[in-house]
């Protein structure tokens, strides 16, 4: 899912919880650690170039490899779980707003496909993957921003 979606729906799910703007920050934290660095060397050498009229699995070849490995590392369940359990262990309260990981991971899994970025959830043991469905088709970010929206009226409540 994108993550301006990912950032709104850990909004309507955390609302209201101490610390919520750290919700708001794990809620898209998955994304920001795999996407932003590349982002930003392309930004600052002009490389979107090398991008342009490429098609998805195009676009996959030429991608850095070490972004494939923060992106698995970010979304796995196994290891959002671990780190939330050696937080509540250090910490010594369970951190709710950490959550926001966790449910981005659970979004992830069936708006992925198999063909681009899926969503590796049981990294490191497993590269099992859920042939999804891609979230940037037409259909699918009218109805989940349609949802977005309603949700957000409703809550403002
Ligand atoms: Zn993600």
């Amino acid at each position: 899912m994108d993550i301006l979606a990912h950032l709104l729906w850990s909004y309507i799910i955390f609302k209201g919880i101490p610390n919520m703007n750290w919700a708001l920050f794990f809620g898209i934290f998955p994304d920001l650690f795999s996407f932003a660095p590349n982002f930003l060397h392309l930004l600052f050498t002009n490389g979107w170039r090398k991008y342009k009229k490429k098609s998805l699995q195009e676009v996959q070849k030429i991608i850095p490899p070490y972004i494939f490995m923060i992106y698995d590392i970010t979304h796995s369940l196994i290891i959002s779980s671990v780190t939330i359990g050696l937080v509540t262990l250090i910490g010594g309260t369970f951190p709710i707003f950490m959550l926001a990981w966790p449910v981005h991971i659970l979004f992830d899994i069936p708006t992925h496909t198999k063909d681009f970025f899926p969503t590796h959830f049981l990294y490191p043991f497993s590269t099992f993957c859920v042939n999804g469905i891609r979230w940037g088709q037409a259909w699918f970010m009218v109805t989940n921003y349609t949802f977005i929206i309603v949700l957000l009226f409703l809550k403002s409540f």
